[in-house]
């Protein structure tokens, strides 16, 4: 599939007049577009609720749109917490999975009526301690070790991770959590990342719905929820094959009355805590180039570097490339495509087959609407750049404004700085 960016040259020239470059667009009609299929995939499970992954795309104009949809909020920090009860989040559309937790934050968790989903079995204590008393439903997060292996050679390494509880714990703290009593239970576990495949979920389900029916059966604790989490990925590259979120939807339907079904669980609710499927196509990083140079590779310096996008130095990330006004051009030019960071991994594109590129071009890097903005950061004295909708009607809505050095400097009031900088 060819990628086109949901921005052209002359929308991009528009824009700029009033918000330079670099900035991350998204696009309202794919986000709603995509949030309606995810509905109704699901729609065969009453209870179904997609928790959106709030770290994946922070921003509350975003995930108010999602809510149109029936979406909750999966937080892992106090800051997404605090974010999705300034939206009017209700408690319960409030997922918090976080791990290594502070004491704090369960503390705001539990007030704020989120559902807490522990990650290691030593914090059924630590909770309690904090709260004084459990609250009445409680999740557990579940890692099975070895590896998670699907047919076409994807997998992942739960083993590895820091994540959750062991099989064994599972028994052991749901038997700990009915008799201190909690009354609902949730299952979640988060097992590959980035699967782009429509075997990852209904996989995982088989798994957790064949846990569910043992672990209720044994410890008798009422199972209201599985939570599938995140991981349905997205095809970064042009030559994968997008994962069709009904089929998804219906081959865990298809496990869900083999196992739940038969053995009387038909009642149990799917969550999800999808980020990158629910956003990360519908989010573009707009650039401008300012630099070619020609040393022992061809370089393209673009104004906008790895604080901007992260994945490629962090991971290798691949992100796809189009050069506005040149998406029909031939690809014949080798570039490494990178920021100003005194860095050499800040590039967004090593070896890269693009056209001819000329200064003030605009270059579209794809698929940062998830994982993109959020993890930005602050090193070289970089800012973070602005955030803006393209609204279905086709205007264009800022919904972050980019930082500025006052926001850069304000943190350091440890020293008489700030008063001395000229802005
Ligand atoms: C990051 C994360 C998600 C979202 O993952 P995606 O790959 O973006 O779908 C969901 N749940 C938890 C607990 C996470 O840490």
């Amino acid at each position: 599939m060819s990628k086109v960016p949901f921005v052209t040259k002359e929308k991009v020239d528009e824009i700029v007049k009033k918000y330079p470059t670099p900035f991350h667009i998204y696009d309202e009609k794919g986000i709603r577009d995509n949030a309606r299929a995810v509905k109704e995939a699901f729609a065969w499970n009453p209870g179904f609720k997609e928790y959106f992954a709030v770290k994946a795309t922070p921003n509350p104009c975003l995930i108010q749109i999602l809510r149109e949809y029936g979406c909750g909020c999966d937080c892992s920090s106090m800051t997404e917490l605090m974010l999705s009860k300034a939206m009017d989040v209700p408690g319960s559309d409030i997922m918090f999975s976080s791990n290594d937790t502070p004491a704090e934050e369960y503390a705001y968790a539990a007030k704020i009526g989120a559902i807490i989903n522990l990650d290691d079995i030593t914090h059924i204590d630590f909770v309690e301690k904090i709260l004084g008393k459990l609250p009445e439903t409680m999740s557990c997060r579940f890692n099975p070790g070895g590896v998670f292996q699907m047919s076409n050679g994807i997998m992942d390494n739960p083993g590895d991770a820091k994540y959750g509880f062991t099989t064994e714990q599972m028994f052991e703290g749901y038997r700990i959590l009915k008799e201190k009593g909690v009354k609902n239970f949730g299952i979640h576990a988060f097992l590959a990342s980035n699967t782009v495949t429509n075997e990852y979920y209904p996989m995982l389900a088989k798994q957790l719905f064949e846990l569910a029916v043992k672990l209720e059966k044994e410890t008798g604790a009422d199972i209201k929820f599985i939570n599938l989490s995140g991981g349905v990925g997205i095809p970064y590259k042009p030559d994968q094959e997008p994962n069709d979120i009904r089929a998804i939807g219906e081959g865990v339907r298809k496990v869900y009355e083999e196992i739940l079904v038969p053995a009387g669980m038909g009642d149990i609710a799917i969550y999800t805590e999808m980020g990158r499927f629910m956003m990360g196509p519908y989010g573009q990083l707009v650039t401008t180039a300012i630099h070619e140079k020609h040393t022992h590779k061809e370089y393209i310096g673009v104004d906008a570097c790895a604080v901007n996008l992260m994945r490629p130095a962090m991971y290798g990330a691949y992100h796809h490339i189009t050069v506005l006004g040149k998406e029909d051009a031939v690809c014949d030019h080798k570039y490494d495509v990178t920021g100003s960071l005194c860095e050499n991994n800040d590039k967004f594109a090593v070896d890269r087959m693009l056209p001819e590129i000329e200064m003030g071009d605009y270059l579209v890097i794809h698929d940062t609407g998830a994982h993109g903005y959020a993890m930005g950061y602050n090193y070289n004295g970089k800012l973070k750049s602005a955030e803006l909708l393209l609204k279905e009607n086709g205007s264009v809505e800022l919904i972050r404004r980019a930082e500025t050095p006052k926001d850069y400097f304000a943190t350091l009031d440890c020293l008489p700085i700030y008063d001395k900088i000229e802005f």
